[in-house]
């Protein structure tokens, strides 16, 4: 479903992206963990090109992700993607948050823009605070209805660049809970985080980086009780 072809990409003298291959198959979660600077979000923006490549190829459901334009912003609206700060309109009530698109990119009428809307906030669990404004949710709240916005699009893959870390303890679980039944459900997903205990349960397969480059792939069983690479094992001896 989402192919990355030799994908390569500097910040000036940083080699940030090097030699990516990476393929996702469909209904697959892909948890990806590596150090800080790693290249893990830059992964993920260069995924819906928010973040441009130098080199290789993307492609999305078999269409090669385009520079610009309109096919860019059709292709985008199949990629999902929940940061870490929860980057919900402020001025708008989270019901609005999640029909906008809907109505915009989607070209739904608002009656059914907002009947998908409140069944998405019931999905994760927030339908009683849709006439709220975000500001007025707990930070566990806003990521939920973060991932109902995402989920209105009817994206094809969802991206999660450490949609925990900015959360306070006892909301992080609401969140990965949230999560975990999406990958249930059958939701393709690539998920940056350093939740192991999600990445031993949702994972299918683990992605470990560093240093720009893909050092090991390979099951979550595997990864966590026998890595080869003397970095991934450095790296898990610091955070287990
Ligand atoms: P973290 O775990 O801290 O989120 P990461 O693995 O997500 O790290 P990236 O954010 O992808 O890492 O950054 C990889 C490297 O690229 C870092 O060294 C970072 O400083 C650099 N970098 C990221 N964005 C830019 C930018 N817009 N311009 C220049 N350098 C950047
Ligand atoms: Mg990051």
């Amino acid at each position: 479903l989402v192919v990355l072809k030799n994908v390569n990409k500097h910040f000036g003298a940083l080699h940030v992206l090097q030699d990516i291959d990476l393929t996702i198959s469909r209904g697959e979660v892909v948890v990806v963990i590596g150090p800080s600077g790693s290249g893990k979000s830059t992964l993920c923006r260069a995924i819906n090109r928010l973040e441009a490549i130098d080199s290789g190829e993307i492609s999305i459901d078999g269409k090669p992700m385009p520079a610009e334009g309109r096919e860019l912003a059709a292709l985008r609206a199949d990629v999902g993607m929940v940061f870490q700060s929860f980057n919900l309109f402020a001025h708008k009530t989270v019901l609005q948050n999640v029909t906008l698109g809907q109505i915009k990119v989607r070209k739904k009428d608002k009656k059914d823009a907002e009947e998908r809307a409140r069944s998405l906030l019931e999905r994760v669990g927030v339908t009683t605070q849709a006439d709220k404004y975000p500001a007025q949710l707990s930070g566990g709240q806003q990521q939920r209805v973060a991932i109902a916005r995402a989920l209105a699009m009817e994206p094809k893959v969802m991206l999660f660049d450490e949609p925990t870390s900015a959360l306070d303890p006892e909301m992080i679980n609401e969140v990965l809970e949230v999560m975990q039944q999406l990958a249930r459900d059958g939701m393709t997903m690539v998920v940056v985080t350093h939740e192991m205990g999600f990445a031993r349960s949702a994972a299918n397969r683990v992605v470990f980086m560093s240093d720009g480059r893909i050092v090991e792939e390979t099951t979550p069983d595997e990864f966590f009780t026998n890595p080869r690479s003397d970095r991934a094992k450095d790296f898990l001896s610091k955070i287990l």
